[in-house]
């Protein structure tokens, strides 16, 4: 439990990657300023952050389970918060969708849209009428440089990311009268699965109905030059998890 004059902060998708960096992070703060509630959608998953986190596990930081793409779940999850009070809300849940869009059936679209697009919406709505009673709140939203650029076969992703910028856009004007800020992080790559795992799509996958000159443009230019990209500017998790910490409020 928060101690008086902890900020609790509430982050979703900490089972890996850029969440769990952020978690623990917060979790070490030197002045114990912060009090994490880490959540993930599989408690089983939760071994890589409990040792990552060490002695603040337990005491700075606690678990609870949470899908974003379930209303149940998100309600369940945030009445467990005491008195429902979250200081600081981190949206960082997200998936990734690679392939020409003729080979992605529209239940594939809607799988992405439900975690990265109305994940962060259910989130948004369970915590907004409390910080608003309290006239005060941060909800931060990890969006990508994907969410102000499009990119060749990352269509559906590019999109949910958009839409994304869209709403919080939209909700920035409304909350700051509340004195709620709602920050956008937009990453370019990060070493984490999620780009791991990106990289296996890449390589094992087919481009059917996608005319050649896309696919050639694709495999000839684009990837060659993000991968240079990456290996020049690519961050790590612990790089986002700092640069976060230093602008929290
Ligand atoms: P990871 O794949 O390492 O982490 C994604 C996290 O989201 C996992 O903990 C995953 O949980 C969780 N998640 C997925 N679906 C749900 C759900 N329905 N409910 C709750 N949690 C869920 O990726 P990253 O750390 O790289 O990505 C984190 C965020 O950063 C994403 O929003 C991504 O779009 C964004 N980003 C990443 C970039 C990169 O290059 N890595 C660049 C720009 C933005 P589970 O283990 O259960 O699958």
């Amino acid at each position: 439990m928060a101690n008086s004059g902890q900020k609790v902060v509430l982050i979703t998708g900490c089972s890996s990657g850029i969440g769990l960096r952020i978690a623990v992070t917060l979790a070490k703060d030197e002045k114990k300023r912060y009090h994490v509630i880490a959540t993930m959608r599989d408690l089983k998953k939760k071994d890589k952050l409990v040792e990552a986190a060490g002695d603040a596990y337990g005491k700075t930081l606690t678990l609870l389970p949470l899908d974003v793409c379930s209303d149940e779940s998100v309600k369940q999850c945030i009445n467990n918060v005491k008195d429902r009070h979250i200081d600081i809300l981190i949206n960082n849940a997200g998936v990734g969708l690679l392939g020409p869009v003729e080979s992605i059936s529209i239940e594939e679209m809607k799988k992405v849209f439900e975690t990265n697009f109305f994940g962060v919406v259910r989130m948004i709505k369970e915590v907004m009428p409390d910080m608003k009673k309290r006239r005060s709140g941060h909800i931060v939203v990890m969006s990508s440089v994907m969410g102000l650029q499009g990119v060749v076969f990352n269509d559906v992703y590019t999109a949910s990311k958009f839409a994304m910028e869209g709403f919080c856009e939209s909700m920035a004007v409304q909350l700051m009268k509340f004195n709620i800020r709602l920050s956008m992080i937009e990453p370019g790559p990060v070493h984490t699965e999620f780009e791991t795992k990106m990289m296996e799509d890449v390589a094992k996958m087919e481009y059917p109905g996608a005319d050649a000159d896309t696919v050639r443009y694709f495999k000839d230019v684009y990837l060659p030059s993000s991968i240079d990209i990456f290996e020049a500017m690519g961050q790590t998790p612990d790089d986002i998890a700092k640069n976060l910490t230093n602008s929290l409020y």
